[in-house]
C-alpha cells in the first residue's frame, strides 16, 4: 500500500516511520528545501516520551533533557508544566508523578524523527510542495504523484484540508502573535522564559548562545526595537 504523507513535521515523519513499520510504503513530501530548524516546541510530553522509547529512541531523547528529566524551573521558569505559559500542572500532585516530560527542541527532535524515519529506509521528498489533489475511485494523485492513500500532516494552515473541502469548525481567533527570530548581537541581554507585562508577552528562547526567539503578543505591543542583529533583523526589547 503507497502512503503519501505530506508534511516532514514531528507528526509526518513518525507517522511515516509507523506506516512503514506497519508493511506500508509511505513517501514524505515537504515543501521546504531541508529540516526547518526553527525553535517552536520545548518539549514533549510523558505518553510521547514513552511511545518514542518504545520505538527506542529514549537514548536519543535524554541527551536533550538534562538530569533524565525536565528541568522545569531551569528551562520554563516554573517547577510547575505549563500550557500556553500558565504554569498549573504541579508534578507532585499528578497521580502519576514519575511518568515525566522530555525537555528537547522541536528542531532537535525533528532530527531524530528524520534519522529515525531514513533508517526505514522511508523516502523525504525536500522541495515537494503539495498545490493540487485529486482522488478517484482507486487512490489519489498529488501533483502527478500516485499513491492508494494521502495523509495531511502539514501543519495548522493544512493545504490538504482546503484541497480535500473539509471543514474545520472554531471560533475566530483571540489575540495574533507576532514573532521574531533574529540572531543576536551586543548586549541585549536575553534570558530563557516568558516575561509578561500587561498587554504583551516577550518570550526568549536561546537554543544557541546567540539565537533568539521572541514572541510578542497581541498587536498593542510596547515593545520597542533594540539595536539590529547582524543579519538586519530587528531584536524586540521591553520597555
Ligand atoms: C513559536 C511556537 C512555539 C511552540 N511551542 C510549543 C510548545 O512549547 N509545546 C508544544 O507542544 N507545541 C508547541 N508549538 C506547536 C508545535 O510546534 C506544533 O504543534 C507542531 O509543529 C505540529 O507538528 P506537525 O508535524 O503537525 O506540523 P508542523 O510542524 O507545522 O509541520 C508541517 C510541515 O508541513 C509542511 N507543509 C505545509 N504545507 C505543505 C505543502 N502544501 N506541501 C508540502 N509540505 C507542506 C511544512 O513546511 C511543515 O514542515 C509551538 C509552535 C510555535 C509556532
Amino acid at each position: 500500500m503507497k502512503v503519501i504523507v505530506v508534511g516532514a513535521g514531528p507528526v509526518g515523519l513518525l507517522l511515516a516511520a509507523e506506516l512503514k513499520l506497519a508493511g506500508a510504503e509511505p513517501v514524505v513530501i515537504e515543501k521546504l528545501d531541508g529540516p526547518s530548524g526553527e525553535p517552536r516546541a520545548r518539549g514533549i510530553g510523558p505518553l510521547s516520551t514513552e511511545a518514542l522509547t518504545r520505538r527506542g529512541l529514549g537514548p536519543e531523547l535524554a541527551v536533550h533533557d538534562k538530569q533524565g528529566r525536565a528541568d522545569k524551573l531551569r528551562d520554563h521558569g516554573s517547577a510547575n508544566g505549563h500550557f500556553a505559559s500558565i504554569f498549573k500542572i504541579a508534578q507532585d500532585v499528578q497521580e502519576e508523578p514519575d511518568r515525566r516530560a522530555n525537555m528537547i527542541w522541536q528542531s532537535e527532535l525533528e532530527k531524530i524523527l528524520l534519522d529515525y524515519a531514513r533508517s526505514l529506509d522511508v523516502p523525504i521528498r525536500y522541495g515537494f510542495e503539495l498545490t493540487s489533489l485529486k482522488q478517484d475511485a482507486d487512490g489519489v494523485t498529488a501533483n502527478g504523484l500516485r499513491a492508494d492513500y494521502l495523509v495531511g500532516c502539514d501543519g495548522g494552515r493544512s493545504t490538504v484540508r482546503k484541497l480535500a473541502g473539509f471543514d474545520f469548525p472554531g471560533t475566530a481567533p483571540l489575540m495574533t502573535v507576532r514573532r521574531v527570530a533574529a540572531q543576536v548581537s551586543g548586549n541585549c541581554r536575553t534570558r530563557v522564559g516568558s516575561t509578561r507585562a500587561r498587554s504583551t508577552t516577550a518570550t526568549a528562547w536561546s537554543p544557541r548562545s546567540t539565537s533568539t526567539t521572541r514572541n510578542a503578543t497581541k498587536d498593542r505591543s510596547p515593545l520597542r526595537s533594540c539595536r539590529p542583529a547582524s543579519n538586519g533583523l530587528p531584536v524586540w526589547m521591553r520597555p
